[in-house]
Order: structure tokens, then sequence, then C-alpha cells
């Protein structure tokens, strides 16, 4: 039953007509009480009592204006604080100051109490779901922008330990049989923790283990390091096969609720990590020879116009040697193109091993190998062609009893020692030099200086 829009005058006009009420019901009381006749009918005690009942009903209602309305004051300047915040985003920069500023003191066990204790569980639901929420941006953020495996997997666990309060993390990836160590955070011991079996049982069920104690897992607190109380295990699933592993470990208890985000994150972390893994493969087939694993020619030939390029600016020299396998058909002939392969990935492994780190080893064709030798000058370009030609001579491939033997020839040029206007020039001088190995001889470096 509905008076007016106001509730506090609703409040106000029953309590006057109650005061006013018993008033009225004052006058028979009293003479039911024997006082005498003349004392009641008078106009004066009628409207003394009338007018007492109603001076009540009006105390009552400011009692109750001062004591409900304030709380209910309380409870709607903190929507508003709540919704002023709400508004301006503040929870997503200031959680703190949202929380302190938007919850109300309970100070009743009633239904004022309750209503006040409903909201602060609101409020506490809203921030909790804004930082989900705010977390998944974050974790989208790192899968759109990182394409570099090792980055996006530093990101994604530096998040969420961020997420968990875990203490220490790692994220390891399958990489064709053996699992990489994409990204670790404050564990102690790396691989003994890799290689464990709790990370194995994991990969192999392809389920979450929470367990709470692990021998080889300590975590790395500086001076000293401790053992977490509780490790959490959770298979990276992408196309309903494992792909990696990641690893949380706390000085706490993981919550449930917690446990199960990290769950739902795991399905985005593996398409992620499974993306920059692919990623990875294709950058490397566009730039490595899938049989020998050094540089193919198309990057080799972009790196010669590069070395160039900075050798023009910064008067830089540098070295050049084509490398051709002498008589290589016949090793194919002889022990056909497989053991032909091997020999191929052999004299790579020699190469790469007679070179600074620095040079470039590029597979310019078939058994044909460039190498640029970075700051080099042609004599030094020549010592070390000399070295490499050696080096062949003495390595000995063994291949099911059989011992095999190459030798190669090497043509040599150089920036600035061969005064050549162009990358081109440059090879067609070592591919000469080459040519003129091959005639005289073969097993030799040849390097003739063009003025
Ligand atoms: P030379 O001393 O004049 O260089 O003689 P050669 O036999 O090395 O030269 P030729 O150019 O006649 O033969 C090169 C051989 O290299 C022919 C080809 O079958 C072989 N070859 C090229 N690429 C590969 C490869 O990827 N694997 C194998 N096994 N052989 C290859
Ligand atoms: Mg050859
Ligand atoms: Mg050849």
């Amino acid at each position: 039953m509905k008076l007016t829009k106001k509730v506090f005058l609703d409040l106000a006009i029953y309590m006057m007509s109650f005061g006013v009420l018993v008033g009225i019901l004052f006058i028979p009381f009293t003479r039911m009480l024997g006082v005498p006749k003349e004392y009641v009918f008078t106009l004066i005690f009628i409207v003394s009592c009338i007018l007492a009942g109603v001076a009540v009903g009006v105390f009552n209602y400011f009692l109750t204006k001062k004591i409900v309305g304030k709380r209910l004051k309380s409870l709607s300047s903190s929507m508003i604080k709540a919704y002023t915040h709400v508004q301006n985003r503040d929870y997503e920069t200031n959680p703190e100051s949202c929380l302190t500023e938007c919850l109300i003191k309970v100070d009743s066990e009633d239904e004022i109490g309750d209503s006040a204790a409903s909201f602060n569980q609101l409020i506490h639901a809203f921030l909790d779901s804004q930082k989900s929420e705010k977390s998944i941006r974050v974790f989208t953020e790192i899968f759109t922008n990182e394409l570099d495996y090792k980055k996006l997997a530093e990101k994604a666990l530096h998040h969420l330990i961020d997420y968990s309060h875990a203490d220490a993390g790692l994220i390891a990836i399958d990489q064709g049989g053996y699992l990489d160590i994409a990204s670790s955070y404050l564990i102690k011991d790396v691989k003994a923790v890799a290689d464990s079996e709790i990370i194995k049982r994991c990969f192999d069920s392809c389920d979450k283990i929470d367990i709470e104690l692990m021998e080889s897992l300590k975590i790395d607190a500086g001076i000293v390091s401790f053992t977490p109380r509780s490790i959490l295990t959770i298979p990276l699933i992408y196309n309903e096969q494992t792909i990696g592993v990641m690893l949380l470990a706390s000085a706490a208890i993981f919550s449930n609720d917690v446990k199960n985000k990290l769950i739902s994150y795991s399905h985005g972390l593996a398409l992620g990590m499974q993306n920059a893994v692919t990623h990875e493969r294709i950058q490397k087939l566009a730039v490595y020879d899938s049989l020998t694993k050094v540089y193919n020619r198309r990057f080799g030939m972009q790196r010669l116009g590069e070395e160039y390029a900075r050798a023009l600016r910064g008067d830089y020299p540098f070295g050049l040697m084509m490398i051709d396998i002498d008589k290589f058909k016949s090793i194919n002939d002889t022990y056909g193109h497989l053991v032909g392969d091997l020999v191929l990935i052999n004299l790579c492994r020699v190469i790469q091993e007679c070179v600074r780190e620095g040079d470039i080893v590029v597979r310019f064709g078939g058994e044909e190998f460039l190498i640029i030798v970075t700051g080099a000058s042609l004599n030094t370009t020549v010592s070390l062609a000399e070295k490499v030609r050696r080096t062949v001579e003495e390595n000995v491939l063994r291949y099911s009893e059989q011992e095999i033997k190459i030798t190669v020839s090497v043509g040599v040029s150089a920036y600035p020692d061969n005064r050549i206007s162009d990358t081109n020039s440059l090879l067609k001088l070592a591919d000469d030099n080459l040519y003129h190995a091959k005639e005289t001889g073969r097993n030799k470096v040849v390097s003739t200086k063009k003025e």
C-alpha cells in the first residue's frame, strides 16, 4: 500500500495517524481507569491526548529518519562512488582505492546490514571479474604482439606468476622428442625439474597434476632457497596433442579458483606457443639449408649484400671463400647418395669448427659452399681457407666400418684487397679462382689479386 512517492513521508503520515488514533483511544481508556467524566470529556483533555499522540508520531518519524536514513544514505553514497569508479574505469589502475572507497561498514545485523554486506560482496565480485578480464586481455595481447617463441614464453610465464601469486615457474615445450625450457623463473635446478617424473607424467597423461612436495624443486630466493608448499603442472594441449607443460610453484596453497583459471589460460597458451613454434620453424626454413643446417643461398646472398654495404660504409675488409668438394660425384657413386649427404653434413661441421662465430657459412649449391669472413683481409682469408682445406683433408668420416676421406678446392676473393665494384664481381672472382684450383690439380687454395 503506497501513499506517496517518498518512503519517509509515508512513514510520517502513518506514524502521525497512529498517534491521532492512540490519542483518541486514550480517552475511553482513561474512563476505564476510573477517571471521572467531567475530566475526560473536556475539549482541552481530548485535544491534549490527540496532540500527545501526534507528538509521539513526529518524534518517532525523526528518530527513524536519523537511524535508518543515515545508513541508507551511506549505502546510496557508496553506490554512487562505485558507479563513478566504474564510469572512470578507476578499478583498472587502482583497484585498492576502489575497495577502500566503495565498501560499506556493516554495523547492524538486520536487513540494512544484510544489504550492506551484499553490496560489499557485489563490489568484490565485480573487482574479481574485472581482474580476470584484464588478465585475459593482457594475456591475449601477449599472444597477438609476440611471435618470438622464447620471449612469448617469458612474458606469458611472468603474467601467470603475477596472476596466480606463484613464486616460481617454468614453461617447457616439446621440440621433436626433447623438452626445451622455453622460460623459467626462480627455479633452482631447472634441468632436474624438466627431467623430473612429475613433468613427464603430466606430459604423458595430458592431465593437470597438483602436488605438495617435489624433491628436485627448490625455489631460488637469492641467498636462500626454499621448498614450495604447492606445485601445479598443467599440460599445454593443442589439437589434442600435448605440446608442452607449464609448472607453477608457490609457498602458499593455490586456491581452486586460481587453479581453474590457470587451466583455462593453458588453452590460450598452448595455441600461442604452437603459433610461435611454427613461426620459428618457418623462419628457419626460410634461412637455413634443411640438410646441412648452414644458411641457404638466398639468405647468404642477402648477407653478402649487407656485408658489402657495411664494408663500403665503414671501410671494413671482408673475405669470401668458395669451397667445392673434389670429385664428389665419385663419393656418391661409391657409397650412395645417403652417405654423400652425410659427407656434406660432416663437411659443414668441420667448416663451422674452423671459422669464427661471426663468419657466415652458406650452402651455395649442391656440394659448393661459401664463407663470408667478416673483418678479414685477403691474406687472413687465404690463411683461413688453407686451414679449412687442411682440416678437411685430415678429417675421416667413419660410416659402417668404412673410412671416407675427402678434399676440397677453395677460391678466395676479398674486399677491398680485390678492387671490385659489386658483390657479383667478388663472387665471380672467387669462382674463377676455384675453377683455377680445380684446373691445376684440386685440393688447393687459389687467390689472385686483381688490381
Ligand atoms: P669436381 O672435383 O670437379 O668438383 O668434381 P665433382 O664430382 O665434385 O663435381 P660434379 O659437379 O661433377 O658433381 C657434383 C656432384 O654433387 C653431383 C651431384 O650428384 C652431387 N650432389 C649435389 N648435391 C647433392 C646432395 O645434396 N647430396 C648428394 N649426396 N650429392 C649431391
Ligand atoms: Mg665438386
Ligand atoms: Mg660443384
